[in-house]
C-alpha cells in the first residue's frame, strides 16, 4: 500500500505515480524573496529524466525582483551574459505528497552551475554554506519559523482590483489567544494545520493573534534546512489554500498600522552526536557556547538586519510597544527585546524576533547562524541581560528603513567573511533595486497629504 501523506522517498513516489495517485511532481527553488519558483513535471518525467538528471531554469530567477523585472547590476545574471539557464537539481529528501493539489508532489532542488558547482546566491545555498561552518565547529542547528498572518475574505483578485483597498479582515476585533476567535475561521485553519500535516510538517498548534484577521499556525522545529524547506512550502501552500476558498492570506510585515506579521525564528544547537551544547552551568543556566552565540548575535544584528528585512515595509513594523523589536538587547522571555532567550535545557534557544512574515528564511537563518559563529570565533563576552522594557532603554536600535539597512550591510566586514563578497554585492544590488523602485513611486500617503492641503 502506497504511502497516503507526508514526506516520501522515491520509491513511495514510483508506487504513487504507478498506482495512479500522483501525476504530477512540482519542481521548486527559493528566490531572493523567499518564494517559491519552478515548474510542474508530470511524475513520469519526473522520474524519468529530473530524478536521473535533473532540471533547468532561467538564471534571471535569482536577479529579479518581486515584479519579475530583472534590473541590471547582477554579476550571475545579465543580458551580456545572455540569461541562460542554472541547474534545478531536487534534494530527493525533500520531495513530499501536496494534499491541497489533486495527484501532486512536491520537491525542493538546489541550484547549481552547469558544471556542478553550487549557485552561491541561492538562498538555500546560502544556509547550506553557514551550516558548513558550524560544522567545522562540530555543531550543528535547528530552528523553528514561526509566521504569523493576516487572512481576509476577499479573493486575491478582488484584493488586486480593489488595489488592496477597503478589504474584509476575516475577525473584525482583536483575537489574541481567542478559541471563539479562531473557531470562526477553522474550517480554514483545520485545513490548513491537516494538509500541512499531509505534506510532512509537524504541526503545532493554531491561535489568534492582535490585529484583525491575524493568525499564527506554528510548526515544529526541525534542522535548520528542513525547517526552511518546510517555511516555504508552508508559505506558499498557506497562499493556495485560502485562495481555494476564495479568500487571501497576506504576509506582509506591516499590512497596515495595526500590529505587523512577525516571522520569529529561534535557534539552537547541538552537537554532531545530538547532544544541546548551549546548556551550561553559568549565568542562566548557560554553556560559555551559549554566552558567545548571544554575544553574537547582538554584536551583529544590526550590520544583518537586511537579511530579517529585505522590503521597504519590512521596516514599518519596528514600533516601541508592537511586540515587534525596536532595542537590540538580550532578555529571559522578555518580548521587548530583539533577542529573547527561551526553553530550558535541550530546549534553551535564541529567538530572534526582528524578521517579518516577509523573510527569507533560507537568509534569516544564515544570517542568525553567521551572527553566532562571528561570537562563538570571537569568543565574544556576554552583556548583562535586559529585565525590564527594553523599548524604553538605551541600547542600540535596529536600522529604521531598507537603505540605513543596506549601509550597514555593505560596511560590514562579518558579513563579507561569513557570506562573500558575490554573495553581499548580490544582495546590496537587490536593496538598490527595490530602494531605486521605492523611490520613483508616487504613494497613497503623499497623495492624501498634498492633493489639496499642500
Ligand atoms: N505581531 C507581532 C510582531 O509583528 C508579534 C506578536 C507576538 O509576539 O506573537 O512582531
Ligand atoms: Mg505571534
Amino acid at each position: 500500500m502506497a504511502k497516503a501523506e507526508g514526506p516520501l522517498s522515491p520509491t513511495d513516489l514510483h508506487e504513487l505515480v504507478a498506482d495512479g495517485t500522483v501525476d504530477t511532481v512540482l519542481v521548486a527553488i527559493t528566490d531572493m524573496q523567499g518564494r517559491l519558483q519552478g515548474k510542474r513535471c508530470t511524475a513520469r518525467f519526473f522520474l524519468d529524466e529530473v530524478v536521473p538528471n535533473a532540471t533547468e531554469g532561467c538564471s534571471y530567477l535569482l536577479g529579479v525582483d518581486v515584479e519579475m523585472v530583472n534590473p541590471p547590476g547582477y554579476e550571475i545574471s545579465s543580458w551580456e551574459r545572455g540569461h541562460g539557464d542554472f541547474v534545478l537539481r531536487p534534494d530527493l529528501g525533500t520531495l513530499r505528497l501536496v494534499p491541497w493539489h489533486p495527484g501532486t508532489a512536491m520537491v525542493l532542488a538546489d541550484v547549481e552551475w552547469h558544471d556542478g558547482t553550487p549557485v552561491d546566491q541561492s538562498p538555500r545555498q546560502i544556509l547550506r554554506n553557514q551550516l558548513d561552518r558550524l560544522a567545522a565547529h562540530g555543531l550543528t542547528a535547528f530552528a523553528a519559523t514561526e509566521l504569523e498572518f493576516i487572512l481576509l475574505d476577499n479573493s486575491y483578485e478582488d484584493a488586486w482590483r480593489r488595489g488592496y483597498r477597503d478589504l474584509t479582515p476575516a475577525n473584525q476585533y482583536n483575537i489574541d489567544y481567542s478559541v471563539l476567535g479562531t473557531s470562526r475561521v477553522e474550517p480554514l485553519l483545520r485545513r490548513i494545520r491537516n494538509e500541512m500535516t499531509g505534506a510532512g510538517m509537524y504541526i503545532e498548534s493554531a491561535k489568534g493573534e492582535c490585529n484583525l484577521g491575524q493568525h499564527e499556525i506554528t510548526v515544529r522545529y526541525a534542522d535548520a534546512l528542513a525547517a526552511c524547506d518546510n517555511h516555504v512550502i508552508y508559505k506558499n501552500g498557506t497562499k493556495e489554500i485560502a485562495a481555494q476558498e476564495g479568500r487571501s492570506i497576506t504576509y506582509m510585515a506591516k499590512y497596515d498600522e495595526r500590529e505587523g506579521n512577525s516571522c520569529h525564528v529561534h535557534v539552537s544547537l547541538r552537537s554532531e552526536d545530538g547532544d544541546a551544547v548551549l546548556t551550561g552551568d553559568g549565568d542562566h543556566g548557560f554553556s560559555p557556547l551559549m554566552e558567545h552565540f548571544l554575544a553574537g548575535q547582538l554584536a551583529c544584528l544590526r550590520e544583518l538586519t537586511y537579511f530579517h528585512a529585505q522590503n521597504i515595509n519590512s521596516y514599518k513594523r519596528f514600533v516601541p510597544g508592537s511586540f515587534a523589536p525596536t532595542a537590540i538587547g538580550w532578555g529571559m522571555d522578555n518580548r521587548t527585546c530583539a533577542l529573547r532567550v527561551v526553553g530550558h535545557g535541550d530546549g534553551l534557544r535564541v529567538e530572534n524576533r526582528a524578521p517579518g512574515g516577509d523573510a527569507n528564511p533560507y537568509l534569516a537563518v544564515a544570517a542568525l547562524l553567521a551572527a553566532g559563529l562571528h561570537g562563538i570565533e570571537q569568543e565574544l563576552p556576554l552583556e548583562p541581560a535586559i529585565t525590564g522594557n527594553a523599548y524604553a532603554s538605551d541600547k542600540p536600535t535596529l536600522p529604521t528603513t531598507l537603505a540605513e539597512a543596506a549601509t550597514l550591510l555593505d560596511r560590514s566586514t562579518i558579513a563579507r567573511h561569513a557570506f562573500g563578497d558575490a554573495v553581499i554585492d548580490h544582495y546590496l544590488n537587490a536593496a538598490t533595486v527595490e530602494l531605486t523602485s521605492f523611490n520613483a513611486a508616487v504613494t497613497d500617503w503623499e497623495r492624501v497629504r498634498g492633493f489639496e492641503r499642500l
